[in-house]
């Protein structure tokens, strides 16, 4: 309303400027946001979010990832209590369900501040993100679901897709936040739907690197170029993101962690973790996932090698590996 009157007044061309300026800086505000868990994605989101002007607050139980956040001008916490009452927007990207519970019921241990608005993009269970929605709503603030896609070269160049669960109100207030890390923020419904999206595309994932890896062993087995052999996949109908920007096979992505020993990435840990989440619902809803269930017992075979840590795309190795005499 306030708007509207502005612009019925007569104003001269330099004044309907500075308005708008004034309205553009408004949009792009600093904001207080708080951040907890500074791993492989934390760390990007949080540098991108002090790019955009934003002032962090964060926290994790690794010392060193406090502090190389700190030397990028991060305020860092010892109570996550004290963070959130100090953040206009908190965002959570931790490990696993778990986790999840323990640092919201921690971080309103000393009560809450009840315009913070709280957002978890870890992945975890559906179910889970609902409980800690009712949790926080309960104690008067908001909550939603906003797990990501697009790896870590998506949280380093902030083209990340969010998949919000929550009102169209709540996803209208995070959605200017959230675009400081990713490019593409979609609403999927209500509490729980963005975890429910982001389990079923991980299962794809999953199913499409274990895919890629036993086509390119195949290939490079019969003699084919792996770079030649990843090119016609790339321009034929197998391609996908496992083959086009995350090959597993060493030399064909310069970014991808097959060329740096499967270090850093998304670990075997993590897709193992969220592969069982999908059973989980699978379950719950009665619905058959061969290859998901499939993917996840090949994924749990690595981790019982030691693998865990490593890049999940380490699958390649385990087939490259696998005697062919
Ligand atoms: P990560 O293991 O690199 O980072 C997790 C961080 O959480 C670590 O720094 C750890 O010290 C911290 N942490 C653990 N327990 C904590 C606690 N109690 N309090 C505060 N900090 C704590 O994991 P990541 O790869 O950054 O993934 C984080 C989440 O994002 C996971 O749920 C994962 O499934 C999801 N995810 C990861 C990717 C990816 O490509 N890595 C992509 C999409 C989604």
């Amino acid at each position: 309303m306030a708007l509207r009157i502005v612009f019925k007044m007569p104003v001269s061309k330099a004044m309907g400027q500075t308005l708008v300026r004034a309205m553009s800086s408004q949009a792009v505000a600093s904001k207080n946001v708080g951040f907890i868990g500074l791993g492989n994605m934390g760390s990007n989101m949080v540098s991108n979010l002090i790019k955009k002007g934003h002032k962090l607050h964060v926290y994790d139980i690794s010392k060193d990832a406090c502090d190389s956040m700190k030397a990028k001008g991060a305020i860092v916490y010892e109570k996550t209590s004290d963070l959130a009452k100090n953040s206009d927007f908190l965002i959570t990207m931790l490990p696993n369900n778990d986790i999840v519970r323990d640092t919201y019921n921690q971080l309103t241990a000393d009560g809450i501040n009840k315009n913070t608005i709280f957002i978890d993009s870890s992945t975890i269970d559906p179910n889970v993100a609902k409980e800690v929605q009712k949790f926080i709503t309960g104690k008067g603030a908001r909550f939603i679901d906003a797990p990501v896609s697009g790896g870590v070269p998506g949280a380093e160049q902030a083209t990340l897709t969010f998949m919000v669960g929550g009102t169209e109100e709540e996803y209208n207030i995070v959605k200017p936040i959230l675009e400081c890390m990713g490019k593409r923020i979609t609403h999927c419904g209500g509490y729980g739907m963005g975890q429910a999206a982001k389990l079923c595309n991980n299962m794809m994932l999953a199913i499409s690197m274990i895919g890629t890896s036993e086509a390119m062993n195949l290939a490079i087995r019969q003699g084919l170029d792996p770079k030649v052999f990843a090119e016609i996949i790339n321009s034929s109908t197998g391609r996908c993101w496992s083959s086009d920007s995350y090959n597993p096979v060493p030399g064909i992505t310069h970014t991808a962690p097959s060329n740096k020993g499967y270090a850093g990435g998304f670990s075997t840990d993590l897709i193992t973790k969220d592969l069982g989440l999908a059973s989980d619902v699978a379950t719950a809803t009665n619905t058959p996932i061969p290859l998901g269930a499939l993917s996840h017992q090949i994924y749990r075979t690595l981790k019982a090698k030691g693998l865990g840590g490593k890049d999940f795309s380490i699958v390649y190795e385990f087939m490259k590996n696998e005697a062919n005499n």
